[in-house]
């Protein structure tokens, strides 16, 4: 089979032949329908220090995948061939604490599809079956490749249950949109979203029309918060931007006894005046990590049953596995939406 390996800590990778994978007693073997570009397939094929702190070559990379189930394990009953599923793609080790307290999702020995283990772009994979998302019948096979990124957004908007009330979404990449278009659907008013990238803030707009975009690095994000909403700040902040400026942009724009949901990965500190900007404002700082196996799951499928909205409206371009370097050098030049690639 054909796969896209990762063999030198270099820009780049190469698509090789190799075996067919091996299908161990609780695994099962799919073959990829499709499968997306990840943030960190974008740090791997770039090599940055991000990826060679974590990545041992050679790897198949890639884990947001829609695959059909072709063979399963001894040990596995849930799932038969022909079956469409999609990866869940945090491998919990299932016996530390947190495993055993309902907590998967934030294992204390984790590891990642593509990252730890061997990934998916790949035409066959093997997966662990206790990864493995069954889908409904005759769901589309883009949109089973993005629920694990959407998975996050979800996650990182409904972790407390939302109060249907103000909503700023900082960050307007894919999974930003996909998270802005279920807090409209749970009817976030108003919803604000804000990048400073023009080409994201106006796909964020065509999607969510009801949004109220906004571009910090053009005007005073904060005035125009308070100017839509009363004087004051949101009920909720959701940082999916990782950066520096966009997690002090959501710390600023809670209103007192606020919400801040951090998301987005960050590299570097941030500085926060924890009198000012938690306690005096009875504030509550949440992280939230993957999605929860597997409530987020299910709460994907039953927004997804709604049909209200359509996540795939993120997908801006699709690939052959063959033309990868077409789509990785668009990945890496930040435009676009989310990429698709079809082994
Ligand atoms: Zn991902
Ligand atoms: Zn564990």
């Amino acid at each position: 089979m054909k796969a896209l390996r990762k063999s030198r800590p270099e820009r780049g990778a190469e698509l090789v032949e190799m075996p067919m994978p091996a299908v161990g007693p609780n695994d099962v073997l799919l073959r990829v329908k499709a499968a997306a570009i990840c943030g960190t397939d974008i740090h791997i094929y770039g090599w940055n220090e991000w990826a060679a702190q974590r990545v041992k070559l050679p790897m198949t990379f890639g884990h947001e995948i829609c695959g059909e189930v072709m063979e399963v394990g001894s040990q596995v009953s849930h799932l038969k061939p022909g079956d469409l599923v999609a990866a869940e793609t945090h491998i919990p080790c299932g016996v530390c604490y947190q495993c055993h307290t309902g907590n998967q999702h934030a294992c204390e020995s984790m590891k990642i599809l593509g990252v730890h283990v061997e990934g998916c772009f790949s035409e066959y994979t093997s997966i662990p079956s206790i990864c493995a998302w069954k889908l409904p019948d005759g769901t589309d096979v883009e949109l089973g490749a993005i629920m694990e990124p959407m998975g996050v957004g979800v996650h990182g908007l409904l972790v407390d249950p939302l109060e249907v009330g103000s909503v700023g979404i900082v960050g307007c990449g894919p999974i930003g949109i996909m998270t802005a278009q279920v807090a409209a659907y749970q009817g976030a008013y108003p919803l604000f979203l804000f990048d400073i990238n023009p080409e994201r803030l106006e796909m964020a707009q065509r999607i969510v029309p009801q949004a109220v975009t906004i571009n910090p690095a053009k005007e005073d994000a904060l005035a125009r918060v308070k100017e839509w909403n009363g004087g004051r700040g949101v009920d909720l902040a959701v940082e999916l931007s990782g950066s520096v400026p966009g997690t002090r942009l959501a710390i600023d724009m809670i209103r007192m006894g606020g919400q801040i949901h951090l998301v987005g990965l960050l590299g570097d500190p941030v500085q926060i005046n924890s009198c000012n900007d938690i306690v005096y404002k009875e504030a509550t700082i949440k992280g939230t990590t993957g999605r929860m196996m597997w409530k987020t799951w299910w709460q994907m499928d039953r927004l997804l049953a709604s049909k209200q909205f359509d996540p795939k409206q993120v997908i801006t371009h699709r690939f052959a596995l063959a033309d990868y370097v077409d789509a990785f050098e668009l990945a890496l030049s930040g435009k676009g939406g989310k990429i698709l690639l079809f082994p």
